[in-house]
């Protein structure tokens, strides 16, 4: 068994909505095809992933890296020892040939998005939906298939827009959703805190209800938001500081007594070890991010929940960025908290196939080969043009 061809594809990301700190107008994603010479009903079995949402597609890096590592390499030695599956960490190994360690950045996503296929091709290739080919390869076990989920977004709107905070998480509620989350730092603190109240007339309670800073404050406007918004009892407090500011993340879980979430964009198990050490996280009630599609893949993402669990923490904790197919099936088939979702914004890549059921605030994946991406009708076009 081999891998004939493998393609990427830049795709622009459908967000014309900005947090505190970026527009996501800009955004691409990088999608990742692997073709195997394996043939079922007349055409080759082929593996799909992307990175995730939020950043840049990595064509670059792909094209003149990665990608020539992986077609270059002795086919068995990209296999298990059965022969018969590709081995996920035999792939990041060979794709990490020659790279330095530290400093991840984008190779870090467009790594993931090549070892993410790897787990889609190994899922079609066992016939089964990928959260079970994830939970037999880590010893989990399959039986709980529906994981928690939260609508994200909260967005701002200039007066007289005609939308508001309020009828956009009315929107989430009518399609199921009862756990939300909102942008704050965007706007100044009493501005955000009447947000607040508007998004609590929906969310009913604050264990229903995050706020997300997306990395803006500085610690003293950290501290002087985690006492304003202390009183309400939120769900969580997100990405309060720079992601890589451990410090500062250690000054406010000590200031606040609510759980507080962060992780997405740290891209390694040492940039997450170095949370877990030095971030002063709470075992038991803070929220951990880390996002597979940004940090070099599945088996990266594993031994940071290894590396988590031996600092105390509870995979339950976990809650990875980025609300999509992908990330629902590893929040499955690891057994971690749940995901999230963006209703309606960041297309094709956003949301959930119709197949997948979505309500009470949960979520359960298809029992659709791999990832499932083919049943997503706003993907259909892009899996088809990136195999053209
Ligand atoms: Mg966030």
């Amino acid at each position: 068994m081999r891998i004939t061809d493998i393609r990427e594809l830049s795709v622009p990301l459908e967000g014309n909505v900005t947090n505190a700190v970026v527009s996501f107008a800009e955004h691409t994603v990088s999608l990742v095809a692997i073709v195997s010479d394996v043939v079922r009903h007349g055409k080759p079995v082929v593996g799909y992933a992307f990175d995730s949402i939020g950043r840049y597609a990595q064509g670059g890096i792909l094209r003149e890296r990665i990608l020539p590592r992986l077609m270059k390499a002795v086919p068995e030695s990209l296999l298990d020892a059965s022969g018969t599956r590709f081995d996920a960490a035999r792939v990041l190994q060979c794709a990490m040939r020659n790279e330095k360690p530290g400093g991840h950045g984008d190779r870090a996503a467009a790594i993931g998005a090549v070892e993410l296929a790897i787990w889609d091709l190994n899922a079609k290739l066992a016939d089964e939906p990928a959260y079970a080919t994830i939970a037999r390869e880590y010893g989990r076990p399959a039986a709980k298939r529906t994981v928690d989920v939260y609508a994200a977004g909260g967005y701002y709107y200039e007066p007289g827009q005609g939308k508001t905070l309020g009828d956009e998480f009315r929107t989430y509620r009518d399609l199921g959703f009862s756990a939300f989350k909102m942008k704050i730092g965007g706007a100044p603190l009493a501005e955000d805190l009447k947000r607040i109240e508007e998004a609590l007339s929906v969310a009913g309670s604050g264990s229903h209800l995050s706020v997300d800073a997306n990395g803006r404050f500085d610690l003293e406007t950290a501290l002087v938001y985690a006492k304003a918004i202390e009183p309400y009892q939120l769900r969580w407090y997100e990405e309060i500081g720079d992601p890589l500011d451990y410090w500062l993340n250690a000054q406010v879980a000590q200031a606040y007594a609510g759980p507080i979430a962060t992780g997405e964009n740290l891209f390694s198990v040492p940039d997450a070890q170095n949370l877990a050490r030095f971030g002063s996280m709470r075992p038991g009630r803070d929220i951990f991010q880390m996002d597979a599609g940004l940090s070099y893949g599945l088996t990266a993402y594993a031994r940071m929940l290894t590396m988590l669990e031996a600092h105390g923490f509870d995979r339950r904790q976990c809650y990875p960025h980025g609300g999509h197919l992908i990330n629902l099936h590893i929040a499955v088939g690891l057994g971690l908290g749940g995901c999230e979702a963006y209703p309606g914004v960041f297309q094709p890549f956003g949301g959930y196939a119709a197949q997948c059921a979505l309500g009470a605030s949960t979520v359960r994946p298809s029992e659709a080969p791999g990832f499932g991406l083919e049943q997503k009708a706003e993907l259909r076009p892009v899996l088809t043009q990136i195999m053209a």
